[in-house]
């Protein structure tokens, strides 16, 4: 773990550049609650306390958990172990090559517990945890305190909520009571991890898409009947009941299986499952559809079933999937479930720095603000904390420009103009459109890379004004 110990603590990015010029003295520093050691949490603790600012870092796992968390430990992942596409032009590739500029502490860590996963960022969900656990050892000036934070302590100079969309019962409370807005939710499914020995690789076959010769991803090809047996008793199964009073929103970018299926026969296969870049060796054709497995861990224990988010019961979850070719003896590691996700009316809410109108001490971070996504979390507490830090020394933090993924996200959450407000993840539509004739001139994949330059180009302008300004 040594390497990631060390790639994890030596960052400063933006952080280290404002601390040099205006802190001389850690004991001298004020202090900043961060409440919850999620995504979002952890990246503003390890950025913060990189600008020599003393944080307090309050969690409230293992002694209290959540319904989707499993272990004690930061910056859990609690679905797919995947940070998305690394491949440019890809909207995400993007957003994680902002964050490569602001030296992200947990980019760095995702990177140093990566496992093979194609063009994709996918990490060994345990390792990264403890590589950012080491990071937040490592760096002094970060105190973990292990308890539920019910509000925001009054002792610290600055506090930031990054507690996650399932946030303790209690604290939700007191958010709900302090800022009367409305309560927001949608619900999000995680996918089950399988083991590789229950999988039949006479029938499985590794490959990824487009490359026969990739040994990321293992794949249960179906033919039409297959399909078809499957389909019906997918949406024929039990599903977790949801409690009545609840109206179930998913987030369109993570429904359950079984909520596509319900579209229509061929959603599948023409969705989550579609085969096509696939060969099953066995018939040297195009199967009728695919289930991906995606490595979990390098040693390739686990495969995380691609897509597969469900609220199936576990019964119901062992019958239909089983039925998967290659997968009829599968062992669950982890079976795939649903819950309520939280967010707050952002944009009625938070200022352009994400703290609160009424209340500017108070910041708020991570996918309870607005976000969606693993790397959109981390980038929100990323921000937060330059915008944090740049209150305690009295500065201005100007915005990311709108034209970067940064900037992008940071519009949407705070100054969204869709009623009701909701989440999002980071993708191009976010953006500005390019100039009228670069537009009609060009191709998708084209006007995708001259999104990527532009934004790059006004990213690097942004942090090149902000070492100027604060010289
Ligand atoms: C079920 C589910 C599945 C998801 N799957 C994916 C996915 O596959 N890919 C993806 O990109 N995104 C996914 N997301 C969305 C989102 O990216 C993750 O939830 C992400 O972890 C959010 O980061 P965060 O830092 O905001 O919150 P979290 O990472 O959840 O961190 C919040 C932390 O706050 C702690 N906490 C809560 N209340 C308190 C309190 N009162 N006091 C102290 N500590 C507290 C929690 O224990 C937790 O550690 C999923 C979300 C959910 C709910």
């Amino acid at each position: 773990m040594r390497c990631q110990e060390k790639t994890c603590a030596n960052f400063e990015g933006v952080s280290g550049l404002l601390r040099v010029r205006y802190f001389h003295a850690m004991s001298e520093t004020p202090s900043v609650e961060i409440i919850g050691a999620g995504l979002a949490g952890c990246e503003a603790a390890l950025t913060l306390a990189a600008g020599g600012v003393r944080v307090e870092l309050v969690e409230m796992r293992p002694g209290k958990t959540t319904p989707a968390h499993t272990t004690g430990l930061p910056a859990e992942l609690v679905c797919s172990n995947s940070l998305k596409s690394n491949e440019p032009p890809s909207a995400q590739s993007l957003l994680k090559e902002e964050l490569r500029l602001l030296q992200s502490p947990l980019l760095a860590c995702a990177a140093a517990s990566a496992v093979p996963a194609g063009s994709a960022l996918a990490v060994d969900r345990l390792l990264f945890s403890r590589s950012v656990q080491n990071a937040i050892d490592a760096l002094p000036g970060i105190t973990y305190a292990r308890r539920e934070a019910l509000q925001p302590s009054e002792t610290h100079a600055l506090n930031i909520i990054a507690a996650g969309p399932l946030v303790s019962e209690g604290l939700a409370q007191w958010l709900a009571a302090a800022f009367s807005s409305r309560a927001l939710h949608f619900y999000d499914a995680i996918a089950p991890i399988v083991s590789l020995d229950s999988i039949d690789t006479s029938i499985a076959f590794y490959a990824s898409r487009r490359h026969p010769e990739n040994t990321d991803y293992l794949n249960c090809p179906f033919t039409e009947e297959e399909y078809g047996r499957f389909y019906d008793a997918l949406i024929s199964a039990d599903r977790a009941a949801s409690r009545s009073f609840e109206h179930e929103v998913y987030f369109e970018a993570c429904l359950p299986l079984e909520v596509i299926a319900g579209r229509g026969r061929q959603s599948l296969a023409f969705g989550p499952l579609k085969p096509i870049g696939f060969i099953d060796p066995r018939t040297g054709r195009l199967p009728f559809a695919v289930c991906q497995l995606r490595r979990e861990t390098n040693d390739g224990v686990g495969f995380g079933m691609v897509a597969f988010q469900t609220r199936l019961t576990i019964a119901g979850q062992q019958s239909v999937f089983r039925l998967i070719p290659g997968m009829a003896q599968a062992e669950f590691l982890r079976y795939g479930s649903c819950h309520r996700n939280s967010f707050m009316d952002s944009p009625a809410l938070l200022s352009s720095d994400f703290s609160f109108k009424q209340r500017p001490e108070l910041f708020l971070a991570g996918q309870l603000c607005g976000n969606e996504g693993y790397v959109e979390s981390i980038a929100t507490g990323h921000l937060a904390a330059l915008f944090t830090m740049a209150r305690l020394r009295g500065l201005l933090l100007p915005p990311p420009p709108v034209t970067t993924a940064c900037g992008a996200l940071l519009r949407h959450i705070t100054l969204s103009e869709i009623k009701p407000f909701t989440p999002s993840s980071f993708h191009f539509g976010l953006l500005p459109a390019l100039e009228t004739g670069e537009k009609k001139k060009v191709g998708k994949k084209q006007r995708h890379e001259l999104l990527c330059q532009r934004a790059l180009a006004d990213f690097r302008g942004w942090v090149e004004g902000l070492k100027a300004g604060v010289r």
